[in-house]
């Protein structure tokens, strides 16, 4: 499946909806943040783009601008979300992608993941 405005079937399509309840971090006409309902560190939290893309696969050139803002925005929700700052401090972003990527949910989720640590995973 390609880039869709919205699945119906899928969880994160769901929480973007607000039929499913999730902790807000960040919301405006194209992304959406919150934190991971399994957090592996002090801050963790998920930006999503509204736009129901299952995954990097599907990504195209007509998404750059997207995944550029997306970028952008990450560092700025981490400091606010309580990541220290920068070198000090700093975060993780990752995005699995397909099954040898440990992907879970297939709309596509770029965590961002920092805090003191020792963190659970990573
Ligand atoms: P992955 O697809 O493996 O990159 O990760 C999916 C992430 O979504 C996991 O870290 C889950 O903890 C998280 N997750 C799954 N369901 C929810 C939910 N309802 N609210 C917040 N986070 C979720
Ligand atoms: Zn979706």
């Amino acid at each position: 499946m390609t880039a869709v405005p919205h699945d119906p079937n899928c969880i994160f399509c769901k929480i973007i909806a607000g039929q499913i309840p999730s902790k807000k971090v960040y919301e405006d006409e194209e992304i959406f943040a919150f934190h991971d309902i399994h957090p592996w560190a002090p801050v963790h939290f998920l930006m999503v783009p509204k736009l129901h893309i299952p995954s990097m696969a599907q990504v195209g050139t007509e998404h750059a601008a997207l995944l550029g803002r997306m970028m952008a925005l990450a560092p700025k929700l981490a400091l606010q979300e309580g990541c220290r700052p920068y070198p000090e401090g700093g975060f993780r972003i990752v995005c699995n992608t397909g099954e040898d990527g440990g992907q879970e949910v297939h709309h596509l989720h770029v965590h961002v993941i920092g805090g003191p640590r020792p963190w659970l995973k990573g």
